[in-house]
């Protein structure tokens, strides 16, 4: 199938972009890197009257660094994180999860923003992002808001993004050099969406500990009392809750699904604790 007629306007900054997506009320689409808004176009999930390219605005390609985080433009594309164009505040985790996505010619032009936008429940950045509890900074014409991102997946395909409000950038906070992360995708292939994913990260200097479930159904699930007790007592002791918790967070979920996000969080913590 092809893409129903569409005008396309490339927004020559952010202030034009935020502009022309309000005066659309609805009818328009943001394109970035294209690689998920292409395919839903072709098969006509998506009807937008207009495009707005915002890939090459300057402001959506910056990087910004303070003491406790770095600021990353929103149409920063996975191949820079993995090449590391652009510094890493995760020790390596966003370079190491921007190398796992799909295949190298989707690297080059699919974005941090996009993705996010996006909200694909099988996206890495999603889970990685929220392990490390980012945020995105979000502009509209009539200013600008910060959503942590546990609050700003609200399901699958759908965020708490207004119609008028586009993502401008990623804010992830710095992890300290006492830090340690897992990651661990489960996948038919390389280069595929995720079937599970395990995210964790623990950072004792700033008594931070997140086990993050991923690819699932909605937002990816945090597992508080998993966190809780490996911050407490180590390994063994989350481990201990693994399986309950996972029954908990998937109480529909087939047996064999369970099993396959139980053994990706345990790899994960397993990277952690070096087990
Ligand atoms: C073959 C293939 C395999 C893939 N495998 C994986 C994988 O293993 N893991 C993974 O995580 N992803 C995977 N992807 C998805 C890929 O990472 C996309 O790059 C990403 O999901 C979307 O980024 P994009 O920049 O291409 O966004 P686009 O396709 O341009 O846009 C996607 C959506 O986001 C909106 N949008 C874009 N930019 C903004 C913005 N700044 N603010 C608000 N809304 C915006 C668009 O309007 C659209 O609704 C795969 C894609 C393909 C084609």
């Amino acid at each position: 199938m092809k893409p129903v007629a569409f005008d396309y306007e490339r927004a020559g900054n952010l202030e034009e972009a935020v502009a022309l997506l309000r005066r659309a009320d609805a009818g328009a689409k943001l394109v970035s890197g294209g690689q998920s808004l292409g395919p839903m176009l072709n098969l006509r999930l998506v009807r937008p009257e207009l495009l707005i390219d915002v890939r090459r605005l300057q402001s959506l390609r910056r990087v910004e660094e303070s003491d406790d985080r770095i600021l990353f433009g929103a149409a920063l594309t996975h191949a820079e994180f993995e090449d590391g164009e652009v510094p890493d505040p995760t020790g390596g985790l966003m370079r190491h999860v921007a190398g796992g996505i799909a295949y190298r010619a989707v690297r080059n032009r699919g974005t941090i923003g996009g993705s996010l936008a996006h909200a694909d429940p099988a996206a890495d950045w999603l889970s990685a992002l929220t392990a490390v509890d980012a945020a995105v900074q979000v502009r509209s014409q009539a200013g600008e808001r910060v959503i942590c991102l546990s609050d700003f997946v609200l399901g699958a395909f759908t965020t708490a993004l207004a119609e008028d409000e586009m993502i401008e950038a990623v804010a992830v906070p710095r992890l300290s050099a006492a830090s340690a992360w897992g990651y661990h995708k489960i996948c038919r292939k390389a280069g595929e969406f995720a079937d599970a994913i395990g995210a964790v990260v623990v950072d004792p200097e700033r008594r931070y500990c997140r086990v993050v479930m991923g690819a699932v159904d909605g937002p990816p699930v945090l597992l508080e009392e998993m966190a809780e007790a490996l911050a407490a007592g180590g390994a063994e002791a989350g481990l201990a809750k693994l399986d309950a918790a996972v029954e908990v967070a998937l109480p529909e979920a087939a047996p064999a699904a369970r099993q396959l996000h139980a053994v990706a969080v345990r790899r994960a913590i397993g990277q952690v604790y070096g087990r």
